[in-house]
């Protein structure tokens, strides 16, 4: 036991001086998701993911071990530090816990866009962490990838702030992601993704202003800075519209995107979802 002690005490020692050098720590999601089985139609059902692994995992959350080069992930890392000091927003900077940067691979061939860091993503500092953000994963799963092979990130990187005694999260104003817009621009220039999905209506109208609901905005190409853009359901829409048809509306546009990307694609995965009758 003395010696299980020791070894213990050495390896928070260890991290505690990791996290003094600026290096992040954080539970291997990817590794639990690839461990999680074939992506399956099952895979896409709203249920709880496992929260992340205590394993820990000491490398930069938007490092990946085999990336060519370090430009991207340096790049990233220099805009990190103005973003996470951002006042520009002071009611947002009074009710914040932390600026949610983003999270996942420099070199990312794909990246999805949310709307605004809720509760869980204001508290741990990552987007989509939440159970709309544990669906996200399993989307990104059932497409083939792995959650750090992407880079997710939302157009506003501060929680909405609340009404004094409400709970919950609201939609992010116009104003509010007009303003902070600059910094995704900025992370998707490093980025450099072959295509962009936006998750909801909101993230469609913080992008492009494109007010319009999503049965409109989805299904077809938009563009963003030269970049392809799809746009489809926020996940925390199927988590509050878990019919048959509405989940095969965001896989049928996950298809388009893997299509895009000319991603081999199943016969499996082409019918995810698919009425039976
Ligand atoms: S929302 Fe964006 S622009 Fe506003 S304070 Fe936060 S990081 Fe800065």
């Amino acid at each position: 036991m003395n010696e299980f002690a020791s070894a213990l005490d050495h390896v928070h020692a260890t991290l505690a001086g990791l996290r003094e050098q600026g290096v992040e720590l954080r539970a291997s999601a990817a590794s639990l998701a690839r461990l999680a089985a074939t992506p399956t139609a099952a895979a896409l059902a709203p249920a709880p993911l496992p929260v992340a692994s205590p394993v820990v995992e000491t490398r930069p959350l938007s490092d990946k071990p085999a990336a060519p080069t370090g430009a991207k992930a340096e790049r990233l890392a220099e805009l990190r530090s103005p973003v996470l000091a951002c006042t520009l927003c002071p009611h947002l900077v009074k009710s914040r816990t932390q600026v949610v940067f983003g999270v996942g691979n420099p070199e990312a061939e794909l990246m999805f866009v949310g709307e605004a860091p809720g509760e869980d993503e204001d508290l741990q500092g990552e987007p989509f962490v939440g159970k709309a953000g544990q669906l996200l994963t399993k989307i990104i799963t059932a497409m083939g990838y792995a959650r750090d092979d992407i880079y997710i990130a939302n157009v506003l990187k501060c929680r909405p702030d609340m009404p004094p005694g409400e709970s919950g999260n609201r939609k992010p104003k116009a104003a509010e992601m007009a303003t902070c817009l600059p910094y995704l621009r900025q992370q998707i220039d490093i980025i450099q993704p072959r295509a962009l999905v936006a998750l909801g209506a909101t993230a469609m109208e913080g992008l492009l202003g494109a007010v319009e609901p999503m049965a409109k905005l989805r299904g077809r190409w938009h563009e963003f800075n030269g970049i392809p853009l799809m746009a489809t359901y926020h996940p925390a829409y199927l988590l509050r519209n878990q019919s048959l048809t509405e989940k095969r509306k965001v896989w049928e546009d996950m298809l388009l995107v893997l299509e895009r990307l000319a991603k081999p694609i199943s016969d499996k995965q082409r019918g995810f979802f698919l009425s039976k009758g």
